[in-house]
């Protein structure tokens, strides 16, 4: 059996206690090194076999799971943040698949969740924006064209952008020419929820600047929208008096 789970984004105690049991019973473990917090290693049990992704291509990550397979021994792959995003995991389940080999997934704190609990920030906020793209440049993975950064910009909806970091005069100058105020504000979040976890504040027309300032060339994210202002917003209709839920008759 091969359990695929999330990490979590930095953070030891961000995994969930179902990932965690499941890390302590592992007899192998492949984690994704570039990005998950070695400390979640110290739960693993003694003698079991750990292996570090970032130095492995998909072969040998695969092999590594046929053969513990082969031993009837149990495997975690350990994803950053949540493996649903940007994670390959499709490519290592398909394998699995075509070999008849059982496996789950067990879900993790994706960094954006993450990042907005640095910033104490709600990315839907009522009037404000309701909607959240989650998307990254173009890098050596190539983005649809109908998915650029560009195309999205036009929405003015809450934007968290991945993988982008490294490409920030870019990114700005395709947020600009989307749609997005200059004075939009923005947020970089650099490893949110690790010990050295920072965050800054500016606006779209700042974003590069302010990275380079500020020395943040990866593992951060970026978050624009008025959203990010976390302010201007209407309150919610479910905690309020005069709204009836399932669960509460209104009060006036
Ligand atoms: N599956 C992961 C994302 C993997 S892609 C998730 O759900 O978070 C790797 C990118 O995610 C990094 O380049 C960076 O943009 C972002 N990232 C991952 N961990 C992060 C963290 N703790 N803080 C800020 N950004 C992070």
């Amino acid at each position: 059996m091969i359990h695929f789970v999330g990490a979590g984004c930095g953070a030891a105690d961000l995994i969930t206690v179902r990932g965690q049991r499941l890390l302590e019973q592992a007899d192998v473990i492949i984690y994704a090194g570039s990005l998950v917090n070695p400390a979640l290693l110290t739960c693993a049990k003694e003698g079991a076999r750990i292996y570090n992704s970032a130095e492995m291509t998909l072969e040998e990550v695969l092999s590594v799971m046929f053969d513990a397979v082969a031993q009837r021994l149990t495997t975690v792959r350990l994803h950053t943040g949540d493996p649903c995003l940007y994670g390959a995991i499709r490519e290592q389940m398909d394998a699995l698949e075509k070999k008849g080999i059982a496996y789950d997934y067990t879900p993790g704190v994706s960094s954006f969740c993450g990042a907005a609990a640095a910033l104490n920030m709600e990315y839907t906020l009522p009037d404000v924006s309701q909607s959240v793209v989650i998307t990254r440049m173009a890098g050596r993975t190539p983005v649809p064209e109908r998915e650029s950064v560009r195309a999205f910009a036009q929405h003015r909806a809450t934007m968290v952008l991945f993988l982008s970091t490294g490409l920030l005069e870019k990114t700005q100058a395709e947020l600009l020419a989307g749609g997005y105020e200059p004075d939009t504000p923005a947020a970089i979040v650099y490893k949110a929820s690790w010990p050295d976890e920072r965050t800054y504040l500016c606006t779209v027309s700042t974003l590069a600047e302010c990275a380079k300032e500020n020395g943040v060339s990866k593992t951060a994210l970026i978050i624009v929208g008025d959203a990010v202002r976390q302010s201007g917003y209407a309150r919610s209709k479910l905690y309020h008096p005069a709204f009836s839920t399932g669960f509460r008759p209104a009060k006036e």
